[in-house]
């Protein structure tokens, strides 16, 4: 079997390999090498980057066999015997922090809470443990928070050891591990104790910091995310500048944003409690005035008006306010951003279908548009023929009634 030098040194970024075969996995050229730094996925845990001999490995898998794949983004060149291979670092690092935290975490929610993990995934941005148990309070997660940085800062050794199977049975491990024969033991001094083929950091001040960002019922258990390391720093650091540029937006401390928004709020309410009842008062006045003013025609009383930088939302609120009046046909039209609306609308008692009205009218100034006998709406004409649409609707309306 090929050597895993990860298994001995985490840190060691640059080694050099015989190249044992060539071939092509998942249409990708790959390589099995004598031994290698690269870490596969597996365990969770995402495979490494880098590269050979400056050729990109693009991912890194465990073959059928158990040997570790390499796949190249192309071809290493004919009668290659030998490579050099370089780890991508800054993403190994990442991963190794994130790794070590989850194992502090899993025996920390373990120790304090008697709740064990189920089940772990690391992402690309975010991790989540998986517990098996009742729903989590804030004040339980705050207290793991707490009590696991604060491992963190005792900055405990870490430190990695195959075991056989009878010493294996000594070993206080979290979880049983499901292979049989030798096992390798990952140890954080004196506290957790896992079997685990993953990188891990020296000590767990290297951590450096780990942030649980919040949780959920998932399948009847709880899922925590969370983030360690450059990913708990950087993350800080954008919820900071996020509460910076909201105090910016209210003109206030960070301290005084959750006073102030709820102020806010507050206010709001008011103010649009308000705006609806002045809205009501404005639409039965200007209902009242256009009745006032309107064209007798027959029996009825005929309204046609257009109303500039009007929401149609706003005109169709005028034409209800009318039409609770008897005897009332109303013929109205907005214009906003140089389209027009129009909405025509009757009385009960009215037998005129304003829908066939709005279709026919609309039909002669390319728009269109229609609805019910006593309510429709239309559009599609440009402001500036606003007036004579109603100008033309105005018209049918005074021949239908005189014939
Ligand atoms: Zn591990």
């Amino acid at each position: 079997m090929d050597e895993r030098l990860y298994y001995e040194d985490a840190y060691l970024t640059r080694f050099s390999a015989q190249v044992l075969e060539r071939f092509s996995h998942e249409e990708q050229p790959a390589v099995r090498l004598s031994r290698s730094a690269f870490y596969p996925t597996s365990g969770g845990q995402p495979h490494d980057m880098g590269s050979l001999d400056g050729t990109a490995v693009v991912d890194v898998q465990v073959g059928a066999d158990g040997a570790v794949l390499h796949l190249l983004a192309e071809p290493l060149p004919e009668r290659t015997e030998s490579v050099s291979g370089q780890i991508d670092w800054p993403r190994r690092y990442d991963h190794m922090q994130q790794h070590s935290g989850q194992h502090l975490l899993s025996q920390t929610f373990y120790r304090l809470l008697g709740l064990e993990t189920v089940s772990v995934h690391f992402g690309e941005a975010l991790n989540t443990v998986d517990l098996e148990g009742p729903s989590l309070s804030a004040a339980q997660l705050a207290d793991v928070e707490t009590a696991v940085n604060g491992m963190v800062w005792e900055n405990r050794p870490i430190r990695a050891y195959w075991v056989d199977e009878e010493a294996r049975a000594k070993v206080p491990l979290r979880r049983a591990p499901a292979v049989q024969g030798a096992t390798r033991i990952v140890e954080i001094d004196k506290f957790d104790w896992s079997a685990c083929g993953g990188t891990h950091v020296r000590r767990t001040g290297e951590i450096g910091l780990i942030s649980l960002l919040r949780h959920e019922k998932h399948r009847g258990r709880s899922r925590v995310h969370f983030v360690c390391g450059g990913r708990a720093r950087a993350d800080a650091a954008r919820r900071r500048g996020l509460l910076a540029e909201t105090a910016g937006l209210l003109d206030s401390g960070v301290d005084e944003l959750p006073a102030l928004v709820s102020k806010q709020q507050e206010a709001l309410k008011i103010a649009e409690r308000e705006l609806k009842a002045l809205r009501e008062g404005l639409v039965e006045y200007q209902a009242r005035e256009l009745l006032a003013a309107a064209e007798i025609v027959g029996s009825l009383r005929l309204v046609a008006e257009a109303l500039n930088d009007s929401e149609p939302a706003a005109v169709q609120r005028l034409a209800r306010a009318l039409i609770s009046e008897p005897g009332v046909v109303a013929l109205l039209g907005c214009s906003r951003r140089g389209r027009g609306t129009v909405v025509f609308a009757r009385s009960e008692d009215c037998s005129m279908h304003v829908g066939d009205l709005l279709r026919e009218t609309l039909k002669q100034f390319g728009g269109g548009g229609g609805g019910r006998p006593d309510f429709a709406q239309g559009g599609g004409v440009a402001a500036e023929k606003l007036a004579a649409v109603l100008g033309a609707a105005v018209e049918a309306v005074r021949q239908a009634v005189g014939s």
